[in-house]
């Protein structure tokens, strides 16, 4: 192994996802002599995966609503998102050649739907400012000296720099890089870490039809989350059915709160297919498909309300056969079916890994970081960017624009 010993940084970058990078590039516009250290082959990895390739970068919600997306990690991120905020993101990759435009609820992607042009940037923004990128190189260690930050101990060879930001990314998808390293890297410097665990995450449940109807959307529903009776989390819009459970936007959306109470049993979720309908002018609705259609199958009628390979779902709940002809319909089978399809339940048994969530939730303790400065208030010169740090949203790009806005207000900070 060809070991190194690289003296003098004034910043070293753990980490080359969008946190880092941003980071990097900022510190090198500010005149400053940067290195950014990436244990896989390539940059951004995770970053390419963003939304299936398309990369939703940021969102145009008003500042108090992109605050209030990240919870109690809001007030943390205030300064980092005023000094870096969604309008300056996207100016700044207009700079790099990069339009971007604005989808359903203010989500914000690349105009050419690819996450590569918003890698390209940044990878420009740090090419144009000089930052020396090393990959195939793990950090293993920070080196400190009298209570500050002196460098890091890699698979290559020592560093050694006044700086050091740690932007190493969460616990999912760890085949991009992230691995929880940067835990580690900031328990050695005496920081608490708060228990980690899967927001934006999937379901599996306890009924097993559900391989029957894997890949099946269902839009516009109402999905409410019940734990012994008690309301969990309530959300609008699309599920979608998998081989172990269920997915979707609405059920990603609403999965931090379920993954914070299915710890303490099973919860059940409801699917109201028709909310915009009382059950009563559902009634009206269904009584009449049922009399406009009385010469075909149930299950024929049934797809006026929810796709076809669901009406078997549920019919076999009510046990109705499928081929009964709507007119011989009874009264008490209408009532099941009108049942299900204000409220079709689903037992929901446990999360999906970890390793399959969109963010971690958790990470280093926020209270212990200047979130004016992103520096440790622990060890002198160490910085914090990302995912890394105890900050999640839900989907929308919220994500991103935290690991751009705290990497950008690290890259400004050091001194
Ligand atoms: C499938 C998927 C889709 C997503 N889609 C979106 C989306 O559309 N919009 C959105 O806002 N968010 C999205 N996210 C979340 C978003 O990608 C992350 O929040 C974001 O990438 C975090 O950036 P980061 O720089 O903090 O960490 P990461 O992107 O995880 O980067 C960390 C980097 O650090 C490196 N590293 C780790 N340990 C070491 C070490 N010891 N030494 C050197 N290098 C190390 C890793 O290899 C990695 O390159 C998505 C996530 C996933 C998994």
């Amino acid at each position: 192994m060809n070991f190194i010993t690289d003296n003098n940084y004034d910043l070293i970058v753990i980490g080359g996802g969008p946190a880092g990078m941003m980071a990097a590039g900022r510190a090198g516009e500010r005149e400053r002599n940067v290195i950014l250290l990436e244990k896989t082959d390539s940059l951004g990895k995770k970053l390419l995966l963003c939304a299936s390739g398309r990369c939703n970068v940021t969102n145009t919600v008003p500042i108090h609503a992109f605050l209030e997306a990240y919870g109690k990690g809001g007030n943390f991120l205030r300064t980092a998102v005023q000094v870096f905020d969604n309008e300056r993101l996207r100016s700044f990759l207009l700079t790099y050649g990069v339009e971007t435009i604005v989808e359903n609820k203010g989500r914000v992607f690349p105009k050419d739907q690819n996450a590569n042009s918003i890698l390209k940037a940044i990878k420009d923004y740090m090419h144009d400012n000089r930052v020396r990128i090393l990959t195939n190189t793990n950090v293993l260690k920070l080196i400190t000296k009298n209570n500050t930050v002196a460098g890091v101990e890699t698979n290559q060879g020592s560093f050694s720099g006044r700086n050091v930001l740690i932007a190493t990314g969460g616990l999912s998808y760890p085949g991009t890089g992230s691995t929880g390293d940067g835990y580690k890297l900031a328990s050695f410097a005496g920081h608490t870490i708060t228990p980690t665990y899967p927001a934006i995450i999937a379901f599996e449940t306890l009924e097993t039809w559900v391989i029957s109807v894997q890949g099946t959307p269902i839009k516009n529903a109402r999905i409410t989350a019940f734990q012994s009776n008690k309301i969990i989390s309530e959300h609008f819009g699309e599920a979608l059915f998998t081989h172990y459970g269920i997915s979707g936007p609405a059920i990603l959306d609403m999965s931090k709160q379920l993954v914070e109470h299915i710890k303490d049993g099973q919860l059940k979720i409801h699917i109201d297919f028709k909310p915009s309908h009382t059950a009563e002018k559902l009634d009206k609705v269904f009584v009449n498909q049922l009399k406009r259609h009385g010469g075909k199958t149930i299950k024929s009628s049934l797809t006026f309300f929810i796709p076809e390979k669901l009406c078997y779902v549920l019919l076999n709940i009510c046990k109705i056969d499928s081929s009964k002809k709507s007119s011989q319909i009874t009264i008490q089978e209408r009532r099941k079916l009108l049942r299900q399809l204000k409220g079709l339940q689903l037992t929901l048994v446990r999360h999906r890994p970890i390793d399959e969530a969109i963010v971690t939730a958790g990470g280093v303790n926020l209270d212990e970081i200047d979130a004016k400065t992103m520096e440790s208030k622990l060890l002198k010169g160490l910085y914090f960017a990302g995912e890394v740090l105890d900050v999640d949203a839900p989907t929308g790009g919220f994500n991103l624009q935290a690991a751009f806005s705290t990497g950008y207000l690290a890259g400004n900070s050091i001194s």
